[in-house]
Parts: structure tokens; sequence; C-alpha cells
């Protein structure tokens, strides 16, 4: 099954905490801190691989989770950072967060993208040893890395895209063109996923065309196959819009024409506005009327109509040399540009905090960053309470709790944890 969007949700890992660690040395009575920091969290990278060409594995797992660092230990040992975890993806595949539909990243290139970053690991005790601060016995927690829900579409990247109702012979001029063998019927549907070409001009010049399934009404409503694949043809800078002259179907070519460009302006107003190359296909079976008449009508509108017969070859020789001119002439193969801007934690106050008064003689203090300080401190001990207590000042807590009133003895909580209040 051919499988061009998935949405997975990610998170990349969290960061090693810090260790609270002594070092003990025969005839030392006291050894100084040498807990070591804990390492960084694994980052959540995107690479494309030119195997895959659909993104069917990610309806089947859709949960990624990259390793946390390792946690820090005594004897100065930093705890090691975690291996990155790499999401392999067809190349042309664009990452947009779930919510805000914003393009995260183009993964078209060979270079790989972190989309989430591990977070950093805490800090060990040693590094909290001043000359009045002797002995510390708190460490910090590593950050918690970025998770988000990440929406994946599959935009093939080539320079020409094949459109048309069914049946008019897409896959058979693609064949004819290139090296690409797509199957060929004489039925609808019959091409279920986008085939690539490689179209050889000259020693040096080629493209790539994207024989796209059978557009047909309705399509960019999502009542046919098509709509499924309109989005492959966004990156394409030139279309080939392909036509069963002979009508050999029972339709009248130029209701198909008019029908197609409806189908892609439904879809999206910059695709409709692509440029276009008309190809009048199956001229072997159609009478010379029927092509002079469809070549007017196109070539009324200013487009350029080229017969041919994709069957017999009749009229290929210089379809090539003419799609490489033109493509000369237009902007580069489009590439998404990132859009999405990642909550920066550190561009909020790092020391946001709110009070609340929660009862007669209680108040709540809530800042997670207060109660990560408090997690790794051992709230026994001394140097850490007054280390503690010199945050909760410097971050302005007190003179909050002074203004709403607190008086001695009053609870105060932060967390799980609960003080007394004293002057
Ligand atoms: P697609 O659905 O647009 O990809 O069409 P296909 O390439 O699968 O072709 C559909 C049918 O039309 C097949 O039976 C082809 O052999 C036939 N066909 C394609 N091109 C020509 C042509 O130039 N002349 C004739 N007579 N038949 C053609
Ligand atoms: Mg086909």
């Amino acid at each position: 099954m051919f499988i061009d969007t998935a949405t997975i949700f990610i998170k990349a890992g969290k960061g090693g905490d810090g260790a609270v660690a002594f070092h003990r040395e025969k005839f030392v009575a006291a050894g100084g801190p040498d807990g070591g920091d804990g390492g960084k969290g694994g980052d959540v990278v995107f690479v494309a691989d030119p195997n895959l060409s659909t993104l069917m594995d990610f309806r089947y797992k859709r949960k990624y989770a990259a390793q946390p660092g390792e946690n820090g230990r005594g004897g100065n040992c930093s705890g090691k950072n975690a291996q990155d975890l790499v999401i392999r993806v067809p190349r042309g595949t664009v990452i947009r967060d779930a919510d805000s539909g914003l393009v995260i990243a183009d993964i078209s290139g060979s270079d790989p993208v972190v989309v989430a970053r591990g977070g950093k690991g805490g800090w060990g005790n040693k590094r909290f040893a001043t000359p009045t601060r002797q002995i510390p016995k708190f460490a910090k927690p590593g950050l918690p890395g970025e998770e988000l829900t990440v929406r994946l579409e599959l935009k093939l990247i080539a320079d020409v895209g094949l459109i048309g109702f069914p049946n008019v012979g897409k896959s058979t001029l693609i064949s004819a063109i290139s090296a690409a063998k797509p199957k060929i019927a004489n039925y609808h549907f019959t091409t279920l996923s986008p085939v690539l070409g490689v179209v050889q001009v000259g020693p040096e010049a080629t493209f790539v065309a994207a024989d796209i399934p059978g557009l047909i009404e309705g399509a960019a409503e999502g009542v046919g196959l098509g709509h499924d694949f309109l989005r492959h043809v966004e990156r394409c800078r030139l279309l080939l819009h392909v036509v069963d002259v002979s009508g050999c179907e029972g339709r009248d070519p130029k209701d198909d024409f008019a029908k197609i460009n409806a189908e892609l302006a439904n879809f999206s107003a910059e695709l409709a506005a692509r440029p276009q190359i008309v190809l009048g296909n199956k001229c072997d079976i159609a009478a010379e009327e029927q092509v002079a008449a469809f070549r007017a009508f196109i070539e009324g509108q200013g487009l350029t109509f080229l017969p041919i017969s994709a069957a017999t070859r009749q009229g290929l020789d210089g379809l090539p040399g003419l799609v490489y001119r033109r493509l000369q002439e237009l902007p580069p193969v489009k590439v998404y540009e990132p859009e999405y801007v990642r909550p920066d934690p550190a561009a909020k106050d790092p020391r946001a905090f709110t009070v609340r008064r929660t009862g007669e003689h209680e108040f709540t203090v809530d800042a997670p960053w207060l109660e990560r300080i408090l997690e790794g401190s051992d709230v026994e001990d001394y140097e850490s309470l007054q280390y503690f207590q010199r945050q909760l000042s410097d971050a302005g807590v007190l003179a909050r709790l002074v203004e709403l009133g607190v008086q001695e003895d009053d609870t105060i909580h932060i967390g799980e944890f609960q003080f007394d209040y004293v002057f």
C-alpha cells in the first residue's frame, strides 16, 4: 500500500540528573563534593533515505522516543550523552507541527535535521562548591527533552509532473521517455503510487518527471484517488498535461482539460498557476480534425501544444529538449521553508512563580524551577537549605509572601514540600 501522510509523536530524551556525591579518601575526614553532571538526552533527528518511497511504516509505529542521558556519578564522573534517535523518511517528506500546521522541516536534502532536542544534563554537586558552601548536598535534575506531535507529508521531488485523467497514457509516456517502469493497463487507477523517472536530455542534462495517478472529478474534495496525490505535484516546476485527444473513452478532450484544471485550482491556486505544456496523446488513433480542433483550443489560450502518441513514440523526439529548455527559465524545485518556532523555555522568565493564599494560614507557591531545586536538595542539610532560601529571596518569592500578608508559622506549600514560615 502506498501511504503518504502520517501523524506521529516524537519525544527527545531527558537529560541525566547531576549526582550528589562526596569523595572519600583514607585519612581525609570529609572529602570534597565530586558528583558529576548528567549526560544530554538524545535528539530526535530526521534523515532522508533514498530507499524509502512511502510513509507506510509510520502507520504501524506512531511513538518515537530518544534515550535519556545517563545520570552523573560520584568521582567526578559525568553521565554519557544519549545517542540520537534517527528516523528515516523518504526524500521529500515535509514535517509539520500537527497542531498549527506550520512547517518544521523539509527533508529533501541529505543533511539530518534535529526536530526535537534532548534535554541538557543536570549539574552535579561539584559545581555548587563555593568557598562559603563547601559541602553542597544538592544537584540539578536533567531537563526534559522536547516533545511534539508532527504530521509527515510526502511531497515528491520532481521537476515535472504528469497530470491528466486516468487512462490517457501518462504511465505509457513516462516509460517511453525514461527508464521508469510503471504499470500500464487499460483500466482506471492502475497506477496507485506516483512513479519518478529520470529523463536524459543530453550527456549532462536530465530532469525528473513524476507520473501522478489519475486525477478525477471531485478529487480535490477528497472524492477520488487523485486528492491524495495532488500534493506530489506541488513541488513541480512544470506540469505536462496529458489529454486523450482521440476521445477513445467517449469523453471530450476539451472537457477533460477543463476538469483537471478545475481540480488543480480547487486544491491550490499556486498549483493552478504552474506553467503547463499540453500533450495531445493517442494521435495514432485520432482523426486529424480532432487534433486540429484541440490544438486550436489550447493554442487559443496561449499554451504550448504538442501532438504525440506515447504508444507509438510518435512526436516524442523533441519532447525532452522542449521540457528541458522550458525548465531553464523556471525557478528551482520548491523547498518548504521552516515556519515553526519552537517554544523556547529560556525565553520565559526562568524564575517565574505565582503565590496564592490557599488557606487562612496557608500559601501555595507555583514555581516548577523551585521544585526542581528542592528535589535535588537535602532539606535536612543546613547548607542546602540556606542556598534554597537565598533562591526564594532573590527571585522575590519572600517579598510576595509578605505582600500577601504571610505571618510567622504559616504553612508554605511548594510542590510536594511544605515549610513553616519563620522570620
Ligand atoms: P494512465 O492511466 O494515464 O497512466 O494511462 P496508461 O499509460 O496506463 O495507458 C492507458 C491505456 O492507454 C493503455 O492501454 C495504453 O496502452 C493506452 N495508450 C497509452 N498511450 C497510447 C497511445 O498513444 N495510443 C494508443 N492507441 N493507446 C495508448
Ligand atoms: Mg498510470
